[in-house]
């Protein structure tokens, strides 16, 4: 394989660190090959694999580096991933808290977990409502096997520059007035917008094509 992934991770990481510090990659992996995936992680630069299917996660998973899961997550899928994915950026929805909760039990394990925030308000998305925020992490703080380590966006594709920033400025608004030890990660931005989103305050950014160049199949 040439090199060209982890050059693209090179110039990520550069340009991250012109508009912001420490910000974080998490690759985001789905129909990449597990050789691609490991060309990306062997830079060490690279936080994890973000992996939007359970299936495509267990089908590539390796120990050698960190998996998340970045996409919806269906609650029956929630076993085969619980004992490996280190981050759910994706927790959408209390059923899901749920099954995280029953699982991490049967296991006696903690998992750390993201809300993710639906910034468009989309009816067909997933996702909580900022301003059903509140409500929503009240919910969760009885499930004492999930720990929310902060939150994730996902813009809409149709947004511009003007847009992207008002509403990356909004969720780390939010974010900012909770953040502490635990609660620090904000996963937002990914190749088209991850520099926007970095500025405006996200700790982790979720490029994929930026990465592994445009995709041959969805
Ligand atoms: C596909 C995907 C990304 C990366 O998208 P690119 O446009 O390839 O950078 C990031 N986050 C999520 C949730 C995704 O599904």
């Amino acid at each position: 394989m040439d090199n060209r992934i982890e050059e693209n991770v090179r110039i990520i990481k550069e340009q991250l660190s012109d508009v912001a510090k420490n910000v974080e990659i998490v690759a985001a992996t789905k129909t990449r090959t597990i050789e691609e995936i490991r060309a990306c992680m062997s830079t060490g630069l690279v936080l994890a694999a973000g992996e939007n299917r359970v299936q495509e996660l267990t089908e590539k998973y390796t120990p050698d580096f960190r998996w998340d899961i970045i996409g919806r997550l269906q609650t029956n899928k929630v076993k085969y991933i619980i004992e490996k994915a280190t981050l759910i950026h994706s927790m959408d929805r209390l059923n899901l808290a749920e099954t995280i909760q029953k699982e991490c039990e049967k296991r006696n394990k903690k998992q750390d977990v993201l809300i993710e925030i639906n910034t468009g308000e989309e009816e067909s998305k997933g996702g909580i409502a900022l301003r059903d925020l509140d409500m929503f992490l009240d919910q969760v703080a009885a499930f004492d096997r999930i720990v929310v380590r902060g939150m994730m966006a996902v813009a809409p594709v149709y947004f511009g520059e003007d847009e992207l920033k008002t509403i990356f400025s909004d969720v780390y608004e939010v974010f900012s007035k909770r953040k502490n030890k635990v609660f620090d990660t904000l996963s937002m931005g990914m190749s088209n917008d991850f520099l926007i989103a970095a500025a405006c305050g996200a700790t982790m950014v979720r490029p994929g094509r930026a990465i592994f160049g445009e995709r041959s199949y969805l």
